[in-house]
């Protein structure tokens, strides 16, 4: 049973946006593909899992912080033991020496297992301080058919995507009822989950410099035009309705610019391609609040 489930990051979500709309530098273009690639990878997983997850309670992306100290957990199987999953959509080819790991080019990356190791140290000495009596099992799960570990040592917790039935085999061997102190340990964990705001480190942008015009909601570049009521991607050919599109350029502007006022005329020249501002002002009081009047009319989402 899934608990919490997995959403795309804010960074993730905001990058995508910039990357169509500004040239990021060479480490922010990277950063950005090595979130499209993890989000890409865990996907996958959860596919994987789905045939497993009712025996378990899943909490997939829990940001958890312990003495300070931050941590992240792909995928958490609660129950009779915690199984901790560090996901990771690697490509092509690896190596390993000694604690280190290399690209087959020989640049050196950041040891996963390690990384999953620094999670489950944390996540044993949080679980304790909370008062709970669990083991945990870690595995890291390389998900990619194209990956390949050279110099891989035995009894390393790896699992490679050859041997993803048998570890969903193990996972269907310890099935057990979901008790008290499983429900009140996600719950407990739950609570503590905490939101990262990726604004402090995002490269610097403003409305202005942008590029404008509205991004397809599959291959998200502003290879675009409005044929009568219809969004029509030049570069993939996915048609979307222009209310649609217009309400996700809506929100795009919202997670870029969560501090500014939004205004018709704003989204009028983010979409760029939109004649007149009719069904702009249709779609934002359909989904919108409208505040004030005049020149300081602007709108906010409905809960608000
Ligand atoms: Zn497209």
């Amino acid at each position: 049973m899934i608990v919490k489930s997995r959403v795309e990051s804010l960074e993730l979500q905001i990058l995508r946006i910039l990357n169509a709309r500004m040239n990021l530098s060479p480490k922010e273009y990277s950063n950005y593909l090595y979130l499209e690639k993890g989000y890409e990878g865990e996907v996958i997983f959860d596919r994987t899992m789905e045939e497993v997850e009712k025996g378990f309670l899943v909490m997939n992306d829990l940001l958890l912080e312990h003495g300070n100290t931050k941590f992240q957990i792909d995928s958490l199987f609660i129950s009779k033991i915690l199984h901790l999953f560090e996901v990771k959509y690697f490509e092509g080819d690896y190596f390993i020496e000694g604690d280190r790991w290399y690209t087959n080019n020989g640049v050196e990356i950041k040891n996963p297992l390690q990384q999953m190791e620094r999670a489950e140290s944390l996540l044993r000495r949080l679980v304790r301080d909370l008062g709970f009596n669990i083991n945990i099992e870690s595995t890291l799960v390389f998900v990619n058919p194209n990956f390949y570990l050279y110099q891989a040592p035995r009894n390393l917790p790896i699992i490679f995507p050859n041997q993803i039935p048998r570890l969903l085999h193990n996972l269907q061997k310890q099935i057990a009822p979901i008790k008290n102190t499983h429900t009140n340990l996600s719950d407990r964990l739950l609570s503590l989950h905490s939101h990262d705001s990726p604004y402090k480190r995002l490269p610097e942008y403003n409305f202005e410099k942008l590029k404008k015009g509205i991004a397809c909601s599959h291959c998200h570049t502003l290879n675009t035009i409005v044929n009568r009521k219809t969004l029509i991607c030049n570069s993939c050919g996915k048609r979307e309705n222009i209310h649609e599109a217009v309400l996700r350029s809506v929100r795009d502007i919202l997670l870029l610019f969560p501090e500014e006022a939004l205004t018709v005329n704003m989204v009028h020249e983010w979409c760029n391609s939109i004649k007149t501002k009719k069904p702009i002002r249709n779609t934002l009081i359909e989904n919108f609040t409208l505040i004030g009047s005049g020149r300081s009319t602007h709108y906010i989402p409905k809960n608000e």
